[in-house]
């Protein structure tokens, strides 16, 4: 694709029927202030109604967060194209570490701008479900593990890139040594009081924090559920 877009064929030819819906947001995106030109392009091209239950389908390309199942949700579009702007500023990490598969729809964004994505998921059939996406829509570059997600996963780290799509209030320090160097970490942070959207990066010995906003997450929460 003339884009460099990592769109697989099986994801472009299910999302035809919806391109306007997609336009309207991505526009909308725009208005609100997504800037990066390669967010706004991912979210014009894939099918976000793939990621949810068919009988909400028709809601897929409202601005709004959606029900998942199990008591989570599909993020918000603009918080995702938000969060992952603030994740590729810096240039475009190459192995990126996602904490809350849900859905798969914010990992399958990231996999069609880096080489590789690893998605981790405490509730095995929101990984499930995730995992048949991916597969359906020909992302080979996505690996989704069923597991709790606070300690990342050491076995693929390093990482270029960390993003967490649940709110956590502590970000536990195995987690960011997971990160190369120079690396970006995305997370809400925060607890029944509020979130930050908070962006952490470790230059020159030490670790540079910004604040890029209120943010609305579900927790992250400990264990798994099968
Ligand atoms: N990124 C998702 C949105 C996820 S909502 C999407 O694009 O749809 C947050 C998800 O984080 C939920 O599915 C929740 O089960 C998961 N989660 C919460 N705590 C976790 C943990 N410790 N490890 C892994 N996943 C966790």
């Amino acid at each position: 694709m003339s884009s460099g877009l990592r769109l697989p064929l099986e994801a472009a030819g299910l999302g035809m029927t919806s391109q306007r819906a997609r336009d309207r947001l991505v526009e909308r995106l725009r208005e609100q202030g997504i800037r990066d030109a390669r967010v706004l392009e991912v979210m014009r091209t894939l099918p976000r109604h793939l990621f949810i239950d068919e009988a909400l389908a028709s809601r897929a390309y409202e601005d709004t967060a959606l029900p998942i199942g199990r008591s989570q949700t599909i993020s918000q579009p603009y918080v995702v194209a938000r969060m992952t702007e603030a994740l590729i500023e810096f240039g475009l990490p190459q192995n990126v570490l996602e904490l809350g598969t849900g859905s798969g729809y914010q990992a399958a964004v990231l996999a069609m701008l880096v080489k590789q994505v690893n998605s981790v998921e405490r509730i095995e059939e929101l990984s499930r479900t995730a995992r048949k996406r991916f597969r359906k829509l020909g992302f080979s570059n996505v690996r989704a593990r069923f597991e709790d997600g606070r300690l990342g996963w050491s076995e693929h780290a390093p990482f270029d890139a960390i993003i967490v799509t649940a709110a956590t209030e502590r970000v536990e320090p195995q987690l960011i040594a997971q990160l190369r160097p120079g690396g970006v970490f995305i997370a809400p942070v925060g607890g029944p009081d509020g979130q930050r959207l908070m962006r952490l990066r470790w230059i020159e010995d030490r670790w540079q924090q910004e604040d890029l906003g209120p943010a609305m997450f579900v927790p992250l929460l400990g264990g798994t559920l099968g």
